[in-house]
């Protein structure tokens, strides 16, 4: 948890560039500001540094391996392949490390209530974790069609004790719960914490989520030393808020010899509405497609349409299908710092597949975005390469998607 001497970004008004800031009505200013100064505090605290590194520790399953994928090297025949085995935590993804120090902050302000949005009910349920873990009470926002689509993420949060409301509004998923738990947080701000999933929203949260997730990094840069004695060329992650790709950039940041992926959803098509592709499809101005403007609290990257109504997205990974990307993002992509493509739902469920039989580990749709784009990439890399590629999650939640694309296979 300590300052990193390169910290910079955002500046004190949450700016990365023209990127970030604070675009909220006047009622959310006053909390926000709470937010950001009990964040500095308890920064500055050892006492909540030690508590955190014990609950990633010990409730979490943190430090994650750093795992060389022997079988997946061989089979591309180009570069060392490492996988940040992230998908080896409690609740089976990364989000669990912004949900147990948001989720202490919570409890460290004398909060005693946690809401979240979700949209495929992984942030839910990593949400509904932390706060049974720490005894708070937990509302978690879903869209009626992601409740119906993702069954078993409901009943999980459930389980934890948490209250599921169901959003009927827009176009019943992820974007629509964001405002309804930005709603109720206007409302009950006094003993409730809004634990915001991704780097996305306004100052502080793409700060502090990403610091949350910095540990990614962190790790991964002493244990390939330990393993290469050098730094990686490549890190590849998949992007969709874009959490679990800056934890994993943000370290390396200051290291112009690594090179940067970011990873969106292609989906199934390049017209507006077939895809989540931000930053890798940028529109011409004046065209339906990606262009900077303002979506959930912050400036950034949106899909929308020629007159700026924010698009619908697809993609066959629900992490990834967002229309806004997080600011930092937008800054790292205009500054050329990172790099930002797009892979198609067929592509990444080929890449699924691949990873399954190649080394036993079936991985969530996201991060095989990211291994998709290794896969194209791979033959034109050198054979003493180092990648580092993002295991955000594991494939349990995507059980279903996987086996309708298998049998439609055959
Ligand atoms: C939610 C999720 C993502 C996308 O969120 P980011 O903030 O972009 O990391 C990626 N991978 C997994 C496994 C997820 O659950």
């Amino acid at each position: 948890m300590a300052r990193r001497a390169t910290e910079t970004l955002p500046d004190a008004r949450g700016h990365f560039g023209p990127f970030g800031g604070r675009f909220v009505p006047e009622t959310l200013m006053a909390p926000l500001e709470e937010l950001e100064r009990a964040y500095r505090r308890a920064r500055a605290d050892r006492r909540f540094a030690r508590a955190l590194v014990a609950l990633l520790r010990d409730f979490a399953g943190r430090p994650t391996p750093l795992y060389f994928a022997t079988r997946l090297t061989q089979h591309l025949g180009g570069p060392r392949i490492y996988l940040k085995r992230e998908d080896l935590l409690h609740t089976g993804a990364h989000k669990i490390n912004n949900c147990l120090g948001q989720g202490l902050l919570a409890a460290r302000m004398g909060k005693s209530r946690l809401i979240a949005e979700t949209g495929a009910g992984q942030h839910g349920v990593a949400t509904a974790t932390v706060a049974a873990h720490l005894g708070l009470r937990c509302t978690v926002y879903m869209g009626e069609e992601d409740m119906a689509r993702q069954r078993l993420n409901v009943v999980r949060m459930q389980m934890l004790g948490a209250e599921v409301v169901p959003v009927a509004a827009g176009s019943r998923t992820l974007k629509d719960a964001i405002n309804e738990a930005m709603r109720d947080w206007v409302t009950n701000v006094e003993d409730t914490h809004y634990l915001l999933g991704s780097v996305c929203g306004p100052h502080p949260y793409p700060m502090l989520v990403r610091n949350f997730q910095a540990i990614i990094g962190r790790e991964t840069r002493r244990q390939i030393l330990r393993a290469e004695k050098r730094l990686p060329d490549y890190l590849v992650a998949c992007v969709g808020g874009g959490s679990n790709a800056i934890g994993l950039f943000y370290e390396f940041l200051p290291e112009p010899a690594v090179k940067l992926i970011g990873v969106e959803a292609g989906g199934r098509g390049a017209a507006l509405g077939e895809h989540a592709a931000r930053l890798a499809r940028r529109a011409r101005a004046r065209r339906d497609g990606a262009r900077p403007g303002v979506l959930h609290g912050t400036y950034t990257y949106v899909l929308q349409n020629r007159h700026g109504q924010i698009a619908t997205t697809h993609s066959v990974s629900a992490g990834l299908d967002y229309p806004a990307v997080g600011p930092e993002h937008a800054y790292l992509f205009e500054s050329g710092r990172a790099e930002y493509t797009a892979v198609s739902d067929e592509e990444a469920l080929e890449a699924a597949r691949l990873l399954a039989v190649q080394e036993g580990i079936i991985p969530a749709l996201e991060p095989a975005h990211a291994l998709a784009e290794l896969i194209k990439r791979a033959p034109r890399m050198n054979k003493k390469d180092i990648v580092v590629l993002n295991l955000s999650g594991r494939g349990d939640k995507d059980m279903d998607i996987l086996a309708e694309h298998r049998a439609l296979k055959r």
